[in-house]
């Protein structure tokens, strides 16, 4: 099959959370079972640079105000990449796809957007280029309107599939610049792009795309609720029998313990004794007392309400008096970013707090540390806790989402069984996460069932393949029925 995935991230070209992993990592998976897959993505500055084999694709006179020109290349990961060259829309200089700063929109957004998927919809009509794919699988809201150019141009057409990476996020826009997106008026309806007197990206794609994927079958069914449903549930409820959850899995070539080059020691599941090491130097470079028996939990987060990180600052004090450590690598909202910066400045030697996006310490603090938290009020998937499993990391989590799927909780059966494989807590509240977190200290004090429990995690397989295979699938089902 030809599949073209349309979307705004992809390790390892921009990324600003998990949907650049999947996005970097699913092709590749796909690719390995004999499927020729391109990824469609915005040429924000420097995109082009890092692209290797380049070759001109196809030429677009008009997209949203300016020339285009779509360009072939494949990234050092062996991604092959589609890269819209429209100078007009992206080249900005930020280090932010989204606007100048994390938490700033560029105001053209909607244009910027509307035109990676009206490229999505021309690729798949056969206008742009002589490749022409079979599935045009979008991504998120920034690609959600493909699956709408395509089915509103009423022509032969691939069957189009929009995966939802965060319900959350869902692109609205003024109602005014409807022609200006090159939307029918017709269109602006409930059975249509139309949400609450806004143009919704994501919705469109909800309504127009002839499948929907989440990233979890708990997520999948959360967001059918009011709780979890953003105001979308109504429409996820009636299209039902058209949504799946679908796991994602982690690129093993990239968070591999036993070739990770960003630690200062690698290691497997038979040589720990040199996550030690990398402890004791994870401490060092944090300011961190190097105790080896010190617990030592961490946080590799997006700051933001979602990720529930208020409740692991209203239980820190706990965990302290435990005789834990924590490291937390972050960026995001104000609020969280003072909360754990006094943390740190309170309790130097206990509680560490690295403000920013930075790969290499993010796999550092996986190596080193001997917890990862994510306390999520709702999430998707979660990828922390994935390479947390793979790092014998263990995870402490909410049960939420996918948190709920993959997680398996160390209580007494489990751990007789010598199955579990993290810590979860609900109900979402901080005494909830304090208790599991104490839970954990307890278990990491008995020698046998921690390294029990590391063992385990580290067997877990949660690479691509299968989920591929799930895609694949999916795929096919939809061509059959064309
Ligand atoms: P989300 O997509 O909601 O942010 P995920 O857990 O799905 O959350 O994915 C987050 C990804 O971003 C992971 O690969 C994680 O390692 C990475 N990440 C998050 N924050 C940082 C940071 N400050 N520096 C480096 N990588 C980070």
């Amino acid at each position: 099959m030809k599949i073209l995935f349309a979307a705004s991230e992809a390790q390892p070209l921009v990324k600003t959370g998990g949907l650049a992993d999947v996005v970097g990592a699913l092709p590749r998976a796909l690719a390995a079972l004999g499927h020729d897959v391109k990824v469609l993505l915005p040429a924000y500055p420097g995109v082009l640079d890092r692209l290797r084999t380049r070759t001109m694709h196809s030429n677009l006179t008009d997209l949203f105000g300016g020339p285009a020109k779509v360009e072939a290349g494949r990234t050092d990961t062996g991604l092959d990449v589609l890269a819209i060259d429209a100078p007009h829309l992206y080249a900005k200089q930020s280090a932010h796809p989204y606007g100048p700063s994390a938490n700033v929109d560029w105001d053209d957004n909607h244009l910027r957007f509307a035109a990676l998927g009206w490229v999505a919809s021309a690729i798949g009509r056969g206008t742009a280029g002589a490749w022409v794919p079979d599935i045009v699988h979008a991504h998120d809201w920034q690609a959600g309107l493909a699956p709408a150019y395509l089915a509103l141009a009423e022509e032969v057409r691939p069957r189009t599939v929009i995966t939802v990476h965060n319900l959350a996020f869902q692109g609205l826009f003024d109602r005014k610049h409807l022609a200006k997106l090159r939307l029918p008026e017709s269109a602006f309806a409930v059975e249509g792009v139309e949400f609450h007197g806004q143009i919704g990206f994501l919705k469109a794609a909800l309504h127009y795309a002839d499948h929907i994927t989440t990233v979890s079958p708990t997520y999948a069914r959360e967001i059918q609720t009011p709780e979890f449903g953003a105001g979308l549930d109504g429409l996820l409820r009636h299209r039902a029998s058209k949504l799946d959850g679908i796991l994602n899995g982690i690129d093993r070539d990239e968070w591999n313990p036993e070739r990770d080059r960003y630690l200062p020691a690698m290691y497997g599941a038979h040589s720990l004794a040199k996550k030690a090491h990398n402890k004791a130097v994870l401490q060092e470079a944090l300011g961190l007392e190097i105790e080896p028996r010190a617990p030592l939990f961490c946080v590799i987060s997006r700051l933001s309400h979602q990720k529930g990180l208020d409740m692991l600052l209203a239980a820190l004090p706990a965990l302290r008096a435990a005789g834990a450590q924590l490291a937390v690598l972050g960026s995001g909202d104000a609020e969280l970013t003072v909360g754990f910066s006094a943390a740190a400045k309170a309790a130097p030697t206990r509680v560490a707090f690295r403000s920013g996006w930075d790969e290499s310490l993010s796999h550092r603090f996986q190596g080193g540390s001997d917890f990862i938290v994510v306390p999520s009020r709702f999430e998707p998937c979660g990828l922390t806790q994935l390479c947390g499993l793979r790092y014998g990391t263990i995870p402490v989590v909410a049960r939420v989402g996918g948190l709920a799927d993959t997680i398996v909780d160390a209580n007494e059966a489990a751990l007789a069984d010598g199955v579990a494989t993290g810590f979860q807590f609900a109900p979402q509240s901080a005494d909830a996460l304090q208790h599991a977190l104490l839970r954990a200290v307890a278990v990491y004090a008995r020698s046998d069932a921690w390294s029990q429990m590391q063992e385990r995690a580290m067997s877990r397989d949660f690479g691509w393949e299968r989920s591929a295979q799930r895609y694949a699938a999916l795929y096919e089902g939809l061509l059959a029925r064309r």
